[in-house]
């Protein structure tokens, strides 16, 4: 928390530790990016019913929240599933941080017509905190760490960046 870690920096941590270090220094080059440009239409298409956007500290932004206490993060595909459930559960550790327990995480992916249900474990918690650990010192780095995601490099929007 002292470090201001962001979802999104957890998010990018488990999808590519250098894709998380340009996020950190602030190189963005996200904008023309196709897939980039899919995933914000369909954030504006869909669930128009709720509130959207939550920011809390401007830490954390909720994509939105149903009154039952249900945080949702939407994603279009499961390509890395993972980031998004790890992303989610630092949602909920970082409310429980701040004293707001009993938020139940979901992710929908409204492309594919699901919704995953997530939970925060005591064991999840020390996790986090190993997580934030080592994302406080891939920010600190002066050069981006060597990490390659093949799997996902080719529709990165860094990959000019990193390969040409
Ligand atoms: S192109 Fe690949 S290595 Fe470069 S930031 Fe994107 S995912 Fe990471």
């Amino acid at each position: 928390m002292k470090e201001n870690i962001t979802g999104m920096m957890v998010y990018y941590y488990f999808v590519c530790k250098r894709k998380l270090w340009y996020f950190c220094h602030e190189i963005t080059m996200e904008t023309e990016n196709e897939d980039v440009l899919l995933g914000k239409l369909l954030d504006e298409s869909s669930y128009k019913k709720n509130d959207k956007h939550i920011s809390i500290d401007q830490i954390i932004n909720i994509d939105f929240m149903k009154e039952c206490g249900e945080l949702h993060e939407v994603k279009k595909s499961k390509s890395v599933e993972e980031a998004g459930i790890w992303q989610m559960k630092y949602y909920l550790y970082y409310l429980q941080q701040r004293g707001v327990t009993g938020m139940k995480g979901k992710i929908d992916y409204p492309l594919l017509k699901k919704t995953m249900s997530v939970e925060l474990t005591d064991e999840d918690c020390g996790e986090i905190e190993k997580i934030i650990c080592e994302i406080t010192q891939i920010k600190k780095r002066n050069i981006p760490p060597d990490d390659c995601n093949k799997k996902i490099c080719k529709k990165c929007a860094y990959y000019d960046l990193c390969f040409i």
